[in-house]
């Protein structure tokens, strides 16, 4: 009888480790983000998003590093896309000062291995965001899409070491850039290679080619950020010319010092 309980207790740790296990997993996919600021205010049941994305990849992410979990808690994930370039440089400063992580969908860019690595060895994630971000090649067919997507990644297995297992789709999966029909195959193989893929709900607005200034960029985050509780801020931070640059870099430093969200 003893040892039937004690077997039937070591049977539920075992369940429980490996529970804990698997999610430790998924979190680690997402990456190495941050927790950023625990709010007081109570959850709003009324979503305000000028854009709304794969909702379901976004509300299923519990941030188990906290130590108490509730409804309350704000999660902000900072991604960067399109890069890297030099300005990755000071945004990978930037968050070493400020202790957070963020994480990074990659293009190949010449002339930039050694910021890959840094990024990587920074401790930020890199995600697969396609060889050459071009549209018109990439959304041609299945196969298309992965020859640029497998270019990407036997790139960076020579730079850090490892295919990213994290990716995100140009123009986001739907977004319209991708017809539906390969959408759909496409997010079905990244499922069979045990790739997550992740969209965003958050943006600063400097992905859309518009010059904004500072405070717009941060009306941006605030009115994509209204009565959410689990961000996914999308920005670039790749193109701008030097004063949006500037900018860009003060919204950032503003996020990460968790400012903007005693405003929200
Ligand atoms: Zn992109």
């Amino acid at each position: 009888m003893i040892n039937f309980r004690l077997a039937t207790t070591l049977l539920v740790l075992l369940f429980i480790i490996l529970i804990g296990f698997s999610y430790k997993t998924l979190e680690e996919k997402l990456c190495n983000n941050l927790v950023l600021y625990v709010s007081n205010e109570p959850l709003n049941s009324k979503v305000t998003s000028i854009r709304s994305f794969n909702q379901a990849v976004n509300i299923n992410i519990t941030p188990r590093k906290t130590p108490v979990y509730n409804e309350s808690l704000k999660v902000v994930y900072l991604t960067f896309d399109d890069g890297p370039s030099q300005n990755t440089l000071t945004i990978l400063d930037i968050l070493k000062e400020k202790n957070v992580k963020g994480t990074f969908f990659v293009n190949y860019h010449p002339n930039c291995d050694a910021i890959y690595k840094k990024i990587h060895e920074d401790g930020h994630a890199i995600g697969n965001h396609t060889y050459s971000h071009d549209f018109s090649r990439i959304y041609q067919s299945e196969s298309a899409f992965f020859e640029d997507y497998d270019k990407l990644n036997s790139y960076l297995q020579s730079i850090i070491g490892f295919a990213p297992d994290i990716m995100r789709f140009p123009g986001g999966s739907n977004t319209g850039y991708g017809k539906n029909d390969i959408m759909k195959s496409l997010t079905k193989e990244l499922k069979t290679r045990g790739i997550e893929y992740f969209d965003w709900n958050s943006l600063n607005g400097d992905a859309e080619g518009q010059a904004l200034n500072r405070n717009q960029l941060i009306e941006k985050v605030k009115h994509t950020s209204l009565n959410k509780n689990k961000l996914i801020v999308l920005m670039l931070i790749q193109i701008q010319n030097k004063v949006q640059l500037i900018h860009c870099q003060k919204l950032l430093i503003t996020l990460v010092a968790k400012v903007i969200f005693s405003h929200l």
